[in-house]
């Protein structure tokens, strides 16, 4: 696949666009309260600005704004065609915006601007895939049978809550956007504290789209600002993506009224490397692994397992590669890795780092650092620590190796962990690592490589365990902000 020329808009008009608002009934209002982090820019460490939060008047008055949206119905009761239409308005107006979101995202976040590039086009694409499920006939199927011929009718269940963290926020936000509104839902977003400004463009989309006032909205702030919405009894369905201590808060918020629930979470990715991988190619997969996102990707390299008679060549092979990955400016177009979000993140994966250390991990970080100030991590490989010492997310770009000496024992240390998102399996006989990846628990297994294309966009993506509760997806995650009526003639 080739992908699009980098265009790297101005930077005077990047840094313009670091104006903080909230979303509220159709209007931008600044938020008003004063958070103790700063947003910075990971590069430099420079602070860019206070983080700030919606106050709760003003989530209030989101709140009551959706209520009063649903219950009037303009946008729901419009047909499927219609509502597909204005997504599709959407998604024209985001498509030209696609670089000027990459570059807003690579100052603040660190994510290269090669991916943020990539990876933004799923903000207009979102709004296209979204139309496309209304126009396949999702909110009205029929099924018949030997009794009743009946209709299966796919309504928005109320107002919606959309909360995402700051690895990849536009696109997170997009996709949940994109299909609450699909399903009729009047929907509140909620960026992350420490990345909240990419999400911003949505509503320039969406205003020329001409939805109905209020439809969609804004609010900012962290945890306080996120439970206030998901604790309302008005919203009706939650989707949100971010770290297992925020899940089980929303959970258990949202098993109050029993809300609809869309959970996607952590994850500790297992890659099981059998004797007859590609020493090459393997390499070049653990290096994705550990780099792709910087490494803070919900589907990054976490425990890597090897075969114990090729891992001191595979070792060898891929700290070569690691010394030859190009970690430099985020907004660098040649640059491969950039630095961790922020400086409490660099301190949290420089201490579990030190953790493993302690337990008799042996450190392999041979990237180079540039002469930058800011968050600058290598891509680090631990060897030595025992795998029970291993069960935990880092959500950095940091991975243990760990050796095996059999199919079962690699299962079996694949298997170990509570969470059950992604998962790899490298060798040449790829009939012998489908039936390896079928037996690892969880959402999906790659073989043979490593990145952040789906190996089938129509294809759910489940979590198991502390992953997250639900699926994602073209369909799946249109249906969780519906409720299904079968309505059909007694007897017929
Ligand atoms: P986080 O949980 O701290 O924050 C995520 C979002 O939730 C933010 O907007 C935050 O303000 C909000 N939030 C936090 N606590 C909340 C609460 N109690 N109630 C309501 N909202 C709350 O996560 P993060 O540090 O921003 O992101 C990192 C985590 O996200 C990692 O664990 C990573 O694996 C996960 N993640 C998962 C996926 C996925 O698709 N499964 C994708 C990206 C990131």
């Amino acid at each position: 696949m080739s992908l699009p020329p980098i265009t790297i808009p101005p930077l005077e008009e990047t840094l313009n666009r670091f104006q903080l608002f909230d979303y509220i009934d159709g209007e931008r209002v600044r938020p008003s309260l004063e958070m103790a982090g700063w947003v910075s820019n990971p590069n430099t460490a420079e602070a860019i600005a206070r983080q700030m939060a919606t106050s709760p008047e003003q989530v209030e008055r989101a709140l009551a704004t959706a209520q009063r949206v649903h219950e009037a119905g303009a946008w729901a009761r419009l047909p499927a065609d219609e509502r597909a239409e204005r997504l599709e308005a959407a998604a024209d107006a985001l498509m030209p915006l696609t670089p000027l979101i990459a570059a807003v995202e690579s100052y603040h976040t660190g994510m290269v601007i090669s991916l943020t590039n990539f990876v933004n086009a799923i903000v207009w694409l979102a709004f296209k895939g979204a139309a496309g499920v209304l126009r396949s006939g999702r909110t009205r199927l029929s099924a018949s049978g030997p009794l009743s011929e009946v209709e299966i009718l796919r309504k928005p269940l109320g107002p919606a809550v959309a909360i995402v963290p700051w690895n990849s926020p536009a696109a997170l936000a997009a996709h949940k956007v994109a299909n609450a509104l699909a399903a009729g839902a009047p929907v509140i977003l909620k960026p992350s504290e420490w990345a909240p400004y990419s999400c911003l463009f949505l509503v320039e989309g969406l205003e020329r789209a001409g939805l109905p006032q209020g439809t969609f909205q804004i609010v900012n702030g962290g945890a306080a600002v996120g439970q206030q919405l998901v604790a309302d009894r008005r919203v009706r369905a939650v989707s949100f993506t971010g770290g297992l201590q925020g899940g089980r808060a929303v959970a258990a918020a949202c098993a109050h009224d029993f809300k609809s629930m869309q959970l996607e979470l952590g994850g500790n990715n297992g890659m099981i490397v059998l004797e007859d991988a590609d020493i090459a190619k393997t390499a070049e997969g653990i290096t994705a692994g550990l780099t792709t996102l910087n490494g803070q990707w919900c589907r990054a390299l976490g425990r890597l397992l090897v075969h114990e008679s090729i891992a001191d060549e595979l070792l060898a092979a891929t700290l070569d590669r690691l010394g030859k990955v190009r970690l430099g400016d985020s907004l660098a177009p040649e640059s491969e890795m950039g630095p961790l979000a922020n400086e409490e993140h660099r301190r949290r994966i420089a201490a579990a780092v030190k953790g493993l250390t302690a337990v008799g991990g042996q450190i392999h970080a041979p990237t180079p650092l540039p002469d930058l100030p800011g968050y600058f991590f290598p891509p680090t490989l631990i060897a030595g620590v025992a795998p029970e010492e291993t069960l935990e997310e880092i959500f950095g770009p940091v991975a243990t190796l760990h050796t095996f000496r059999d199919e079962a024992e690699a299962v079996r240390l694949a298997n170990q962990t509570a969470y059950g998102l992604g998962g790899y399996v490298f060798s040449q006989d790829e009939e012998r690592a489908m039936r390896v990846a079928r037996q690892m628990n969880t959402g999906g297994v790659k073989i043979n490589g490593v990145s952040l294309l789906e190996l089938n966009v129509d294809a759910p993506r489940p979590a198991w365990g502390l992953s997250g509760f639900g699926q994602e997806g073209t369909l799946e995650t249109f249906d969780v902000f519906c409720g299904v009526s079968v309505v059909g003639v007694a007897g017929r």
